[in-house]
């Protein structure tokens, strides 16, 4: 084994103690994708990612063995986890959480072979006051990206209505997310419930289009808004997360005239071209919760 240093200076914004074991390991052995590239990823989006993942409960998808191998959702620590990923108890019911408070967290997922990184829309310490409402726009097997996309932005317009502000990202897959940020007030069961009547409400104007229903058959040829991102212990694909999936794609905040242009879900590979460019200009979620306003249900 080659010796290991005591810490790595990666680009120089961002520094980490954690060391990797294995770092040539592809955890995407068909886009050669290793988890030192994978750690090269998250290095560059930190500053933008860091909002979205630090102090709050995560979940997550680990490979050891790559993508094509076993893979676990795992929301407990588990024997040898880094010091660096922290541990909580659930105030309701003990559960354990696990959380991170920076990069080092981060890396030490990595380190784990983590591919994927969910997270809760509340922070740790204020566990019962959700900081954001998600809507996952999933379409039925067949239905054109551009459907969805009209999807968002219907959306989008609804929520101006009712002058909450929204942001989006392409989930990597097959659909997107569009998020609305809260000033932490409301409780689950409010956030649930004004997410699900949202979700009926574009059923009830346009059954073609919408379902509120999550089953397969409710979904024929429509697009579910799964509204279940937002229930107390649900999770969400973190922005910026890795997917499991083909392409080692992104989840990846976009601006609103991206979208209208017709960015596709699994757009952005990590250290693809797009993903790169996408970088390279303004952060489209900055001020995120800056935005966030007060859920007030009328
Ligand atoms: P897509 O655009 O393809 O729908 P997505 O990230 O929105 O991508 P969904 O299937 O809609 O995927 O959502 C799955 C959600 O369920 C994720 O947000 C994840 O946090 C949660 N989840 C719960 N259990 C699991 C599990 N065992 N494996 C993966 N995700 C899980
Ligand atoms: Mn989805
Ligand atoms: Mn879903």
């Amino acid at each position: 084994e080659m010796p290991k240093s005591a810490k790595n200076t990666r680009s120089g914004e961002v520094e980490t103690t954690v060391t990797l074991s294995n770092p040539d390991k592809l955890l995407w052995p068909q886009e050669k994708i290793s988890k030192r590239d994978l750690l090269d990823h998250y290095e560059l989006v930190w500053s933008r990612m860091k909002p979205f993942v630090v102090e709050r409960p995560l979940a997550l998808v680990r490979a050891p063995d790559g993508v094509e191998g076993q893979r676990f959702f795992q929301k407990h620590a588990s024997p040898g986890m880094s010091e660096h990923i922290l541990r909580s108890k659930d105030p309701e019911g003990g559960e354990e959480i696990l959380y991170i408070e920076g990069f080092d967290g981060l890396a030490a997922l990595v380190q784990i072979g983590v591919v994927e990184v969910h997270i809760w829309g509340a922070k740790v310490d204020r566990i019962d006051a959700p900081d954001q409402i998600v809507f996952d726009l999933d379409p039925d097997e067949g239905v054109d990206a551009d459907r969805v996309r009209d999807a968002a932005l219907d959306i989008r317009a609804r929520l101006d209505e009712l002058a909450l502000p929204s942001f989006v990202k392409t989930s990597g897959g097959k659909g997107y997310h569009v998020v609305t940020p809260l000033k932490p007030k409301a409780g689950w069961d409010e956030v649930k419930g004004f997410a699900h009547d949202f979700a009926r409400a574009m059923e009830q104007a346009e059954p073609d289009r919408f379902t509120a229903t999550l089953s397969k058959k409710a979904r024929k040829g429509r697009i579910f808004i799964d509204y279940l991102r937002n229930g107390r212990g649900s999770t969400t694909v973190a922005p910026y997360s890795t997917r499991a999936k083909k392409g080692a794609t992104v989840a990846m905040p976009v601006r609103w005239d991206e979208l209208e242009g017709g960015v596709a879900p699994n757009a952005f590979p990590l250290g693809g071209k797009t993903t790169l460019t996408r970088l390279a200009e303004d952060d489209p979620w900055a001020d995120f919760f800056g935005k966030g306003k007060v859920l007030n249900r009328k």
